[in-house]
C-alpha cells in the first residue's frame, strides 16, 4: 500500500522511528548510569496498545496513573510486577498494586495513611515510594506549568509533610523504597532536570535515605524535529551527574518515565482535501481531519508538515479548516507556499504524544491508525462508533 491510498484521516505510526527513539533514549541513560536503569512507558502520553506492547519488548515497564490505565496495561499483557503506579487517584487499587508487587509511589498523606493502616497488624511489610512535591518554580522561574499556583502533585517538602510521611511509614515498619520526582515543565530544559535530580540528592542526604530507586519521571524532549532542544545524552549526563552527589549507581536504580521523548515523533497524521472555496477574497480549504486530532487543546502552535501532491508555488494565504462544524477548527493561521489542490494530502509530523489519547466522539469518531513497518502500511485501529453503544 502507498501513503496515497490510506483511508483518511488517520494516524501513521512509523515503527522505525519509534525503535530509534527508544534505542537512543535507553543508550543515553544506560551509558551514564550503568545497568540499573528502569524504563517506564507513560501510558497517558499514548494509550494505543501497540505502543506499550512494543516498548515492553525493549524491557519497559508500564507507568500508569489510574485504575483504568492499570487495567489497560494488564490487557496489553503487562503483569503487576512490571508496573509503576503513580498519580493522585489510586484509591483502594493502591493495596492491590502493592500486594501484586508493583512499584507504587504514594502521592498524598491520605494514601500513606491508607497503606500504613492496612499493614498495621501484618508481619510482612511492603516497601513504597513517595512522590515529592517541591518548589521547582522557585529553582527555575517561569519554566513550570503552574504559573503562580503551587504544583498539585506529591507530598510537600517545604511544609514538613514529607518528613511526616517518612515518620508515618517508619512507625508502621514500612520501608521507603524510592522517591518519585516527576514534574512537568513548559521548557523541558536541562536546568529543570538539574533541579529535579539535585533536589533528589539533597533529600537523600538530608534524611539519610537508603533507596532502591530514584524515579526522575518524564517530561523530556525527544526525536529529531527539535534541533535546538536537549538530546537524550545531555539529559542523561545532567541527571546522572547530579544524582551521583548522593546515590550510587551500583546500589540505587534510576527510574525514568519517558512519554513524549519516545512517542512524539513516532507518529504522523494524514488528512485529505474535501473541498475548496473562495470566500470574500480568501481561499478556504476544508480537509477530512480535524485540528482536535493533532492539537487537542487548540492552542495556536504550528505543527511541521509536508504536502503530498502539491500545486504550484503561491504566496496567497490559504486557510485550512478541519471537518468539524467549529470555526476554530483551523489548522494554522500562516502561509503555505504551495497551492493546496483537490488531490493534495497533508502529512503532519510529530503527532505521537497527547494526541490520540485525547480523541473524542465530537462529530468524528477516533480516526484510523496505520502501522508503517517494513515498507508497508497495516491498519491497526479501525474508526468506529461502537463505544457510543452498550
Ligand atoms: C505525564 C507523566 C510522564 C510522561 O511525561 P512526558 O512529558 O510525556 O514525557 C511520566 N511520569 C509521570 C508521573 C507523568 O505524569
Amino acid at each position: 500500500m502507498d501513503i496515497r491510498e490510506l483511508e483518511t484521516p488517520c494516524y501513521v505510526i512509523n515503527e522505525e522511528i519509534y525503535d530509534q527513539n527508544i534505542r537512543t533514549f535507553q543508550e543515553a541513560f544506560d551509558t551514564q548510569w550503568g545497568k540499573k536503569v528502569l524504563y517506564g512507558y507513560s501510558v497517558k502520553t499514548n494509550n494505543f496498545p501497540y505502543m506499550l506492547k512494543h516498548a515492553m519488548t525493549y524491557g519497559f515497564y508500564a507507568e500508569v496513573v489510574s485504575p483504568d490505565e492499570w487495567e489497560f496495561a494488564e490487557r496489553c499483557g503487562c503483569t503487576a510486577d512490571r508496573m509503576i503506579y503513580n498519580g493522585p487517584q489510586k484509591r483502594d487499587g493502591v493495596l492491590k498494586a502493592i500486594e501484586q508487587g508493583a512499584i507504587v509511589n504514594l502521592d498524598n498523606l491520605e494514601e500513606v495513611q491508607l497503606v500504613c493502616e492496612a499493614y498495621r497488624d501484618k508481619t510482612v511489610k511492603p516497601e513504597v515510594g513517595l512522590r515529592v512535591n517541591f518548589d521547582l518554580e522557585k529553582m527555575c522561574p517561569g519554566e513550570t506549568t503552574c504559573e503562580g499556583i503551587p504544583g498539585r502533585f506529591g507530598i510537600c517538602l517545604e511544609n514538613g509533610d514529607f518528613a511526616a510521611a517518612l515518620q508515618l511509614l517508619s512507625q508502621s515498619g514500612i520501608a521507603l523504597a524510592g522517591l518519585h520526582m516527576h514534574q512537568s515543565s513548559k521548557t523541558r530544559s536541562l536546568a529543570v532536570f538539574q533541579a529535579i535530580a539535585q533536589t533528589a540528592a539533597e533529600i537523600g542526604k538530608r534524611f539519610q535515605l537508603k533507596l532502591n530507586y530514584v524515579d526522575i519521571g518524564g517530561g523530556f524532549f525527544g526525536g529529531s524535529y527539535f534541533p535546538n532542544k536537549p538530546a537524550p545524552d545531555e539529559y542523561a549526563v545532567t541527571v546522572c551527574k547530579a544524582l551521583k552527589q548522593y546515590y550510587d549507581p551500583a546500589g540505587t536504580m534510576l527510574v525514568v518515565e519517558p512519554g513524549a521523548a519516545i512517542l512524539a515523533t513516532s507518529t504522523d497524521y494524514l488528512t485529505s482535501v474535501l473541498n475548496i472555496r473562495e470566500v470574500r477574497g480568501k481561499r478556504i480549504v476544508t480537509v477530512d481531519g480535524s485540528l482536535l486530532h493533532i492539537n487537542p487543546s487548540l492552542k495556536p502552535h504550528p505543527t511541521p508538515f509536508q504536502m503530498i501532491n502539491p500545486g504550484l508555488e503561491t504566496d496567497r494565504e490559504q486557510i485550512v479548516g478541519g471537518s468539524t462544524c467549529m470555526e476554530l477548527d483551523r489548522f494554522w493561521p500562516r502561509d503555505i507556499h504551495q497551492e493546496i489542490q483537490h488531490d493534495s494530502r497533508l502529512l503532519f509530523y510529530c503527532c505521537g504524544a497527547y494526541m490520540s489519547t485525547h480523541n473524542s466522539y465530537f462529530i468524528n469518531a477516533a480516526p484510523n491508525i496505520y502501522l508503517h513497518k517494513n515498507g508497508d502500511y497495516v491498519l491497526v485501529r479501525k474508526k468506529s462508533i461502537d463505544a457510543l453503544f452498550l
